[in-house]
């Protein structure tokens, strides 16, 4: 399909006043608040990014550390001014309780770990937001939520793409008619995965590709639906069959859903090949994309209707998107709100998930 390049008119104010977008405009009420303080758990790939984000917030702070490694620890304690003895083994952890420049914890371990860490967390009186996707089951994600009920803390799962700011847009646009009644749904994302990773290991990892990047697409078709899938049928499949890669789980899974009001949604990911990720709906008057979409940074979108046609692309940069959803969970725990993606939106995903698998006639 051929889309035309023109600049948003009509849709602009939409964007920004139907939108409650946070970081838009300067947070004066921020600035009058106390930072809230997190202890961040796992010092990975995504906590760089997520203690970078931080970093330009004002609503929030770095104040505690939690890994297995002591000198990676204190490189990274020295550069965001966390005390040495602010600095936890996985062992000590919950000592965390008498940290009171802790608030909040960022758990950003492997998937299997998040349950347990959240649960600890909650005991020790602290507010858990939890990377995606939220546990190993949804007996897990029910279990994360009473304890964090029982505890009375918050509880908030990093869907980072329900606080993108073109993604919201866009999710504005179709939900207002723009594309005319939505009638179908495609949404993809994969990655050819090195070898040895934990995210090979199904003990670690829960299952295949689905876990860590089809949950984009399952997420995409929910917030553009606005509905929940009724029926969901998948398959799965390996093409390298002796690569290691691919010996406890399936290399690329393919799934379709139907929501109540009839849409269909098909979907993709896979572990073995590079699938960027892409998502278009189909209205009755037109259609609308985003690609590449679900990164940290360079969304984009394109589309057409009736005589309209739109194309944008974000121009934030890395980490603003992780700026977004921690300030989000600040608020929240400084005013008492609910976050927008508690931990019964992680909990759906993961009943979703285990239907596709189940579906797929893979065992768990
Ligand atoms: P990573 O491998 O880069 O980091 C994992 C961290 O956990 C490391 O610091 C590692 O030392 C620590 N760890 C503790 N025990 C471990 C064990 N037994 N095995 C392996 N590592 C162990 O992983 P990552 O990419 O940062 O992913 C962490 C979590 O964040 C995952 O749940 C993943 O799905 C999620 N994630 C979310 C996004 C997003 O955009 N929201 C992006 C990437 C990852």
């Amino acid at each position: 399909m051929a889309w035309t390049r023109r600049e948003f008119t009509r849709l602009g104010a939409l964007s920004t006043a139907a939108i409650a977008v946070p970081g838009a405009v300067p947070d004066i009420f921020a600035q009058q608040q106390e930072r809230v303080g997190f202890a961040v758990i796992g010092l990975g790939v995504i906590a760089d990014h997520f203690m970078r984000g931080v970093k330009q917030s004002q609503r929030c702070k770095i104040t505690a550390l939690v890994s297995g490694h002591r000198d990676k620890a204190e490189r990274i304690a020295a550069e965001y001014g966390v005390p040495k003895d602010s600095i936890y083994s996985y062992e000590d952890f919950d000592r965390i309780r008498d940290n009171k420049t802790v608030q909040a914890v960022y758990v950003a371990l492997p998937n299997s770990m998040h349950a347990e860490y959240t649960i600890r967390a909650s005991k020790a009186g602290k507010h858990v937001f939890c990377e995606k996707p939220m546990a190993l089951s949804s007996a897990e994600c029910q279990q994360m939520i009473d304890a964090c009920k029982t505890a009375n803390v918050k509880l908030m799962i990093a869907y980072r793409m329900q606080y993108e700011p073109l993604t919201l847009k866009c999710i504005e646009m179709v939900r207002s008619g723009k594309i005319g009644d939505v009638v179908a749904f495609e949404g993809q994302f994969g990655f050819n995965i090195q070898p040895g990773v934990w995210r090979t290991k199904k003990a670690l990892a829960g299952g295949g590709s689905v876990y860590d990047v089809g949950i984009y697409a399952l997420q995409a078709a929910r917030m553009f639906t606005g509905e929940e899938p009724v029926e969901i049928k998948a398959v799965a499949g390996t093409v390298h069959k002796d690569d290691p890669r691919f010996a406890e789980m399936e290399e690329s899974v393919e799934w379709s859903m139907r929501f109540p009001s009839g849409v269909v949604a098909s979907c993709a990911s896979t572990y073995g090949g590079q699938m960027e990720g892409f998502m278009r709906v189909h209205g009755k008057s037109g259609a609308l994309e985003m690609g590449p979409t679900f990164g940290y940074d360079g969304v984009t979108m394109r589309g057409r209707a009736k005589g309209e046609h739109w194309e944008e692309s974000n121009p934030e940069k890395d980490p603003k998107q992780f700026e977004r959803e921690a300030d989000h969970f600040a608020e929240c725990v400084q005013t008492g709100r609910t976050p927008k993606t508690p931990g019964e939106e992680g909990l759906r995903d993961l009943t979703y998930i285990e239907k596709i698998y189940e579906s797929a006639g893979i065992k768990l």
